[in-house]
């Protein structure tokens, strides 16, 4: 297939040389034209400008910083002509909104429109290891597919452009929230001389708790079932008796207390409501949107 890829950072040097190894005819452009010689090394093209850049491919691949840059490239009026009839997979990370916009922006010219999430880091592009979202007409992904099938497992979630966005910033904000929790973690190993690679052996053995709690969270968002019950595994009551202790270690040891005291004004709020005994699930109203 003849593939342009607009946008050679970590990521776009990363889906470029995928698609040079699999012998498609690629183009590339890059702000910094230096940015593109490796990829011309491995055979692509390097063109100097976006528009005659656009004009060698039937598919277009955006990875650039934001939805701003892209719509300062594509949006240009020379490569707005060339874009026409083409097929645009946006895999530049964005809202769901900007990827709204995006597709009404090139449906209104004609041009097929594919936004993407990488739900992955540029080392596991190629691999199996990388998952990969994909959002927008059926026949946009149709059309994508013989060109993105190889970057990792690609998935399309839905023919509303939004969507694969929105999974991206859903599946983003638990990992963060894994993050910060481990943040948290190594200021309490910190403070109370637990060495670090103790504490990393250690979360393997509790994976599966956490994967367990995790799943019935999400199930009983699903199905509102919210109360405590037969099944409950932890109530309000027992998780707060916990976290009193993390918080014990903050004030103690005098730890930023900026995650645990959101945390704890969270329990707080649904104890105040009084769901002492209710499921650790009651706590999702609290984050939903407000009526
Ligand atoms: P990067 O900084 O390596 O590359 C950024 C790219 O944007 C470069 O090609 C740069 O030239 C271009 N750019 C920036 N400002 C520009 C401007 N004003 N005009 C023209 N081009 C401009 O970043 P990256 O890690 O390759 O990320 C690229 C996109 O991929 C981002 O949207 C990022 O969120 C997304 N992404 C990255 C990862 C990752 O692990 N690196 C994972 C998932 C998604």
């Amino acid at each position: 297939m003849k593939i342009c890829v607009i946008g050679t950072g970590r990521m776009g040097s990363a889906l470029a040389s995928v698609l040079l190894k699999q012998r498609h005819d690629v183009a590339v452009w890059n702000r910094t034209a230096s940015r593109c010689l490796p990829l011309v090394q491995q055979g692509a093209v390097a063109l100097p400008s976006v528009a005659d850049t656009l004009a060698t491919s039937d598919v277009v691949i955006v990875n650039v910083i934001d939805y701003r840059v892209s719509d300062e490239l594509l949006h240009a009026p020379e490569a707005a002509d060339a874009l026409a009839g083409k097929t645009v997979v946006q895999l530049t990370s964005g809202s769901p909104a900007q990827a709204r916009e995006a597709h009404a922006w090139s449906a209104e010219r004609g041009i097929g429109y594919l936004d993407g999430a990488i739900m992955s880091t540029p080392n596991f592009i190629g691999t199996d290891a990388a998952s990969l979202l994909y959002s927008g007409p059926k026949s946009a992904f149709d059309a994508a597919h013989p060109a993105v099938i190889d970057f990792g497992i690609a998935t399309h979630v839905g023919t509303d452009p939004g969507l694969a966005c929105a999974l991206d910033v859903a599946l983003l904000a638990q990992m963060w929230g894994k993050l910060f929790g481990t943040l948290q973690a190594i200021a309490v190993c910190g403070a109370e001389g637990v060495d670090l690679d103790t504490f990393s052996r250690h979360i393997p053995r509790f994976a599966p708790t956490v994967k367990g709690a995790t799943d019935d969270l999400i199930a009983r968002a699903r199905d509102d079932r919210l109360a405590g019950d037969e099944q409950t595994l932890a109530s309000i009551g027992a998780h707060h008796a916990a976290f009193h202790h993390l918080l014990e270690i903050v004030r103690e040891k005098r730890l930023d207390a900026g995650v645990a005291d959101a945390f704890d004004r969270l329990f707080r709020r649904a104890i105040d409501r009084g769901h002492l005994d209710d499921d650790f699930a009651a706590l999702v109203p609290l984050l939903a949107r407000r009526a």
